[in-house]
């Protein structure tokens, strides 16, 4: 028992002294890379924009922003073709409301309607809607329950047929 428990003393021991062996070593690296001369301006031999040009993080990085803004603009056309489909009246009730909802997720999706984590009338968290009280303001939106939707829907119901 105790000649197990010194064995097992002994296999931390050396791990512990590699551990320690190879922290020393990569220090050494460190003072070497440190010996060679830099080149002007240069805190060291590899800068940030190298290490990440050799990864192509920098390359990659461009790409997205650009990548990020055309799809933006995209999003914001096709946001304003559909406010205006929304506003068409030569076209069928049911297509100016489908374009008036979509053009409501679009808004969310660019960032022009903020959604609250509840629902504005109950307060309860949980899937939220967004209800359009007039199909003509497709950005103009409350976020509610499926629950007080369904109020409110009825709400505009009774609100048009009076
Ligand atoms: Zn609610």
């Amino acid at each position: 028992m105790k000649d197990r428990r010194t064995r097992l003393h002994v296999d931390i021991l050396y791990s512990v002294q590699l551990l320690l062996f190879s922290l020393a070593s990569v220090r050494a690296g460190r003072a070497v890379t440190r010996l060679r001369k830099l080149p002007a301006g240069r805190s060291s031999i590899l800068d940030f924009l190298d290490l990440s040009a050799l990864l192509g993080l920098h390359h990659g990085l461009r790409t997205m922003k650009r990548r990020k803004r055309d799809h933006q603009r995209a999003l914001l056309a096709r946001l304003t073709r559909h406010v205006e489909i929304s506003h068409d009246c030569l076209r069928p009730r049911r297509i100016r409301t489908r374009s008036a909802r979509y053009a409501a997720a679009l808004g969310e999706m660019l960032g022009l309607i903020t959604r609250p984590r509840c629902c504005v009338w109950c307060r309860r968290r949980g899937r939220l809607q967004r209800h359009h009280w007039d199909y003509a303001e497709p950005l103009n939106v409350t976020f509610l329950c499926p629950d007080c939707h369904s109020v409110a829907d009825v709400m505009v119901a009774r609100a048009q047929s009076a």
